[in-house]
């Protein structure tokens, strides 16, 4: 395995891309990134939801807020994608499985449609859709590290745009060639946006900072633990300008490195350090229980946590099969922006 792809990285250096070759693809993917930006009536419409939820479950709980996370939150949403929930509230006594079922009741009982509690989820939820502006939504109980998380991609995004121009493009990738399903082995959306944030800070000169490398200006505790970085990125906002590679180079030299230079066998990129790390110092180099850690991105806020870990021996053949071929299309198809999101 290492012989060969050390191999076809030999090989691959021979014919790297020549930059202003693959500078040209710019403003097509620009084009497609703006295509998928959602019309702010969308986010409008969103919080007019979140406020009448609130409204409701305040009813039953009078102290439960409701926040946004996710896609729609961090700034990396699609039009027409669901909506992520979040709802906080002091339930000392009661267990989470109680909390969604009580409180699938009270949507149901209000007429929202499709209300359905999957409380032995791994992040148990309750999935409901308004009738009025069709959104679907998920709501979760207290986990208030995905609200932090969320802030963290939001906080990159405002650094530098062609962060959000390229997991855009990345996402919309992995969705029309399907490996962005992590019931079948292939990694989420997150996975993907903290890939795009590693590379960014990877680029030479940086084209992103290592926030949680900086001193912290934001700290959240939770649990006894402190969560901390530096938040006031509107001081960095000319952070990469130094560095003047294009999207559309970007893109190719993105998926260049995870089809031929990433070193799977010993790496883990990780967010957190704007680095790489041994496998072999995070004991991340066998397989425990379900965890195969055959491609490690390290949760930069759980370091325990590989979010490569539902990637298996079959799901990891075909990630690595779908980020040559992209590179390949970047590199040698006459119509790349077609072929490259083309179903598979
Ligand atoms: P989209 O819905 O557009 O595909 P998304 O950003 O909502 O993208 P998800 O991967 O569903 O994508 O993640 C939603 C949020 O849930 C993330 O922003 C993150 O806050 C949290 N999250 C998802 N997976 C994990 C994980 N494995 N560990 C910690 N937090 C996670
Ligand atoms: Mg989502």
């Amino acid at each position: 395995g290492l012989q060969v792809s050390s191999q076809r990285m030999r090989n691959r250096r021979k014919e790297i891309a020549c930059r202003s070759d693959i500078e040209r693809l710019t403003p097509c993917f620009l084009s497609i990134y703006e295509s998928l930006i959602p019309p702010d009536e969308e986010k409008e419409k969103q919080k007019q939801l979140l406020a009448s939820l609130e409204k409701l479950v305040n009813k039953e709980w009078p102290g439960a807020q409701l926040f946004l996370y996710g896609s729609c939150a961090n700034t990396f949403g699609v039009s027409n994608s669901d909506i992520d929930v979040c709802m906080t509230l002091d339930d000392a006594g009661t267990s989470k499985s109680d909390i969604l079922l009580k409180l699938a009741e009270i949507l149901e009982s209000d007429n929202l449609q499709n209300v359905q509690a999957l409380t032995r989820a791994r992040v148990p939820i309750v999935k409901l859709m308004d009738p009025v502006t069709k959104i679907s939504c998920d709501i979760c109980i207290n986990n208030v590290l995905a609200l932090v998380n969320t802030k963290l991609l939001r906080d990159y995004a405002q650094i530098d745009v062609r962060l959000r121009q390229l997991a855009f493009i990345v996402k919309h990738w992995a969705k029309s060639r399907g490996v962005n399903e992590t019931y079948h082995g292939t990694l989420s959306s997150y996975a993907y946006v903290l890939m795009c944030i590693h590379f960014l800070q990877s680029r030479r000169p940086a084209i992103l900072p290592c926030l949680q490398g900086m001193k912290a200006t934001y700290v959240v505790n939770i649990d006894s633990v402190d969560y901390a970085y530096f938040d006031r990125v509107e001081e960095l906002h000319d952070f990469g300008a130094v560095n003047n590679e294009s999207i559309g180079y970007l893109l190719w030299a993105f998926f260049d490195y995870w089809a031929y230079c990433h070193d799977y066998a010993n790496d883990v990129i990780s967010v957190r350090t704007a680095g790489i790390i041994s496998k072999r110092e995070k004991d991340w180099t066998r397989r425990i229980g379900n965890d195969r850690h055959l491609i490690c991105i390290e949760d930069p806020f759980e370091v325990n946590h590989d979010l490569g870990r539902v990637v298996d021996k079959y799901s990891i053949k075909i990630l690595r099969e779908e980020f040559e071929r992209a590179a390949d299309v970047l590199q040698y198809d006459p119509n790349p922006s077609v072929k490259l999101f083309e179903p598979y």
